[in-house]
């Protein structure tokens, strides 16, 4: 695609990679044959190819509006059309652009910007979010119903190893997560430690960044990765063999710290380092079952029925499909098929809050379809996911890796009401 960006970005990084990102686009719209917001709103300027259209007038100086503005909100930031777009056109990365112009172009309503904020101040502080879900489940029984729906049950914290091993990994505790979900950690502890790796936490570390950076904070997205890089630099000189995480969209924020800190002398080398040791749950944990001599878990009989739901972030952010679903297979559960598994479920972060309307569409969809071979319970990978379709779904939801850690017979079984094994 011809361009010729406007002088107030084309000379910018930020300029020059939204351009080299523009020329490789050819514009022949496979890519809309996978967007979710396409099939439901029908519109080309709600699929990949019209945005990258809309994106590339803004930059090449034509006023944004709310209109632009509202096409780009309705985006995912899934990148199903990065997976199928055969020029390799980095989709994700542009829109990251394109929004932060649009939104410094185009100002929101206060009570938009009061309610982002909110979302930025809230989510990644731990310390913040986990009292407030507290007092959310504690009015439960006294909220309406579509709101007491969004409440996630209190689950079992689980028993964590001590660091026992020599073989040192490193692990992301996430800012929502140890508040929604504290045995996913802990089940990962658990299998690693049986398999020969300690887990270990750099207290100091905190959110990835990823909240920030798609409400289009970037700047406070960054100092966010500075910090976690801070947190775990003493690890990695230490020997950590990798940076465990096991929510697929925090793996996916980290996975760009090398390229988001590139022109910062005194980061981009640390974030480079970071990037690569950075591993999804599912990399690390396939390689250590196919060890020789792995401690693998006895095969359950009968083998558990389950859907997995692949989150986008982990297949197509981080380019791991169909990667959990074999070693479930290989250790006994019993993956079920699920119908148009590329497509999102709504959570995209914070989109099941922003666009609560096309969120719910696409939950009642992506339920249907996990649910259509009948299985026992529903398995994914990053914890928004697992939130969001608990919303919506009456069969217990959960990560892959607690399924796994039960197949040992010292894995945590369910012990709390409200846990989704129950
Ligand atoms: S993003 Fe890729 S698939 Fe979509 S129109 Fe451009 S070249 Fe075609
Ligand atoms: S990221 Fe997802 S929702 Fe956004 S344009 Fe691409 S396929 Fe559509």
């Amino acid at each position: 695609m011809q361009t010729s960006l406007a002088a107030f970005i084309r000379d910018t990084a930020e300029g020059k990679e939204a351009e080299s990102i523009l020329r490789s686009c050819v514009h022949c719209g496979f890519c809309t044959a996978t967007c979710p917001t396409y099939q439901l709103v029908g519109d080309e300027l709600d699929g990949p190819r019209g945005r990258i259209y809309l994106i590339k007038q803004v930059l090449e100086g034509t006023p944004a509006t709310s209109k632009t503005r509202d096409h780009l909100d309705r985006c995912l930031t899934c990148r199903a059309c990065e997976t199928t777009c055969p020029s390799g056109v980095r989709y994700g990365r542009l829109a990251d652009i394109g929004r932060h112009v649009v939104e410094q172009q185009v100002p929101r309503t206060g009570g938009d910007r009061l309610l982002r904020w909110a979302l930025r101040a809230v989510l990644p502080r731990p310390a913040l979010f986990g009292p407030m879900l507290a007092a959310a489940r504690a009015l439960k029984p006294v909220l309406p119903a579509a709101l007491a729906q969004k409440v996630p049950p209190r689950r079992a914290p689980g028993r964590r190893p001590a660091a026992r091993h020599a073989r040192r990994m490193l692990v992301l505790e996430g800012c929502v997560q140890p508040s929604i979900a504290p045995g996913i950690n802990a089940a990962a502890a658990r299998v690693l430690d049986r398999l020969g790796v300690s887990l270990v936490v750099a207290e100091s570390a905190g959110c990835c960044g990823a909240v920030a950076h798609h409400l289009s904070a970037h700047d406070a997205a960054l100092d966010q990765m500075r910090r976690n890089i801070d947190a775990w630099w003493p690890g990695i000189e230490a020997g950590a063999e990798a940076i465990v995480i096991t929510a697929s969209g925090c793996g996916a924020m980290v996975k760009e710290y090398g390229a988001l800190l590139a022109a910062d002398p005194v980061y981009a080398q640390r974030a480079a380092r970071v990037t690569g040791l950075s591993r999804d749950l599912s990399e690390v944990v396939a390689a250590e079952l196919a060890r020789p001599g792995a401690a693998l878990p006895p095969r359950p009989a009968p083998g558990r029925r389950v859907a997995f739901h692949a989150p986008c972030t982990l297949q197509h952010a981080l380019r791991l499909r169909g990667q959990v679903e074999p070693m479930l297979a290989a250790l006994g559960l019993e993956p079920t098929d699920v119908p148009d598994a590329h497509l999102c479920c709504g959570s995209a972060g914070t989109y099941s809050i922003l666009q609560p309307e096309l969120s719910r569409q696409l939950l009642q969809q992506k339920v249907a379809a996990l649910k259509s071979d009948a299985p026992q319970s529903i398995l994914t990978a990053n914890i928004g996911c697992l939130g969001h379709l608990q919303t919506g779904c009456d069969l217990p939801v959960e990560h892959w890796i607690e399924a796994v850690d039960r197949l040992w017979p010292d894995g945590q079984e369910p012990d709390e009401p409200g846990h989704p094994a129950q």
